[in-house]
């Protein structure tokens, strides 16, 4: 069965969340306090933890950091009220997964989760597939409701990127060093212009509203899963 640890002091937000996690089948441990989330979320007995930045004793920065130098294996989904892109950023960095700001409508939030979750759980032959693109890493192939697509290798590398970590935004720069191997001497036009490319070729070329690849303007991408 899958466990979510929810680190949350806030009773009004804690409660309704976990009885919607409960719902979807989820096991679900509530912990308020940061140092003992920081202790549950290491002993690898959650698959997931949703961690609010602003916790008693230890801040979700924190947690999320004492987390990573120990080599926790555990997705983070960090909540904050804080929606500074800058916070994001900064969220992502000290190693969390990926990002929700408050108030978050709950449909929206239980997305994430799956999406999470899924990506924590990828299968055995590491196809991934997400709403009728699929990638074949051993073959690498890819297609889109059934019909192969042939792309270019940064193409491919770049919806690798983004399908790898699909529901999550992929900074820019992450982005740039994984394709590209590096940040700083290309021009983050390259990036458009491939991403631009890559989106005729999968036939993502609808307004932004109905575009699979969501721009997230001055931080990155993200493959939205539904
Ligand atoms: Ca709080």
């Amino acid at each position: 069965m899958t466990s979510v640890l929810l680190a949350e002091d806030d009773e009004a937000i804690a409660a309704p969340l976990a009885r919607a996690l409960s719902r979807e089948g989820y096991t679900v441990t509530v912990e308020q306090f940061g140092p003992a989330v920081v202790e549950q979320a290491a002993d690898g007995g959650h698959d997931l933890l949703i961690l609010d930045l602003g916790l008693p004793g230890m801040d979700g920065l924190e947690v999320c950091r004492q987390l990573r130098t120990r080599g926790a294996d555990i997705a983070v989904l960090m909540l904050t009220a804080r929606t500074d892109e800058v916070d994001f950023v900064v969220g992502l960095d000290a190693g969390a997964d990926d990002y929700v700001g408050k108030p978050f409508r709950l449909a929206e939030l239980m997305a994430r989760v799956r999406a999470l979750l899924r990506r924590s759980a990828v299968s055995e032959d590491g196809v991934l597939e997400v709403g009728g693109i699929r990638l074949e890493p051993a073959a690498r192939r890819v297609l889109v409701n059934g019909i192969e697509v042939g792309l270019a290798n940064k193409e491919y590398e770049l919806l690798k990127i983004l399908i790898d970590r699909a529901g999550q935004v992929v900074l820019r720069e992450t982005i740039m060093e994984e394709v590209w191997g590096d940040v700083e001497l290309r021009g983050s036009k390259t990036l458009d212009m491939h991403m631009s490319w890559l989106r005729r070729k999968i036939g993502d070329e609808g307004s932004a509203a109905e575009r699979r690849i969501a721009t997230v303007r001055g931080v990155g991408f993200r493959l939205n899963v539904d």
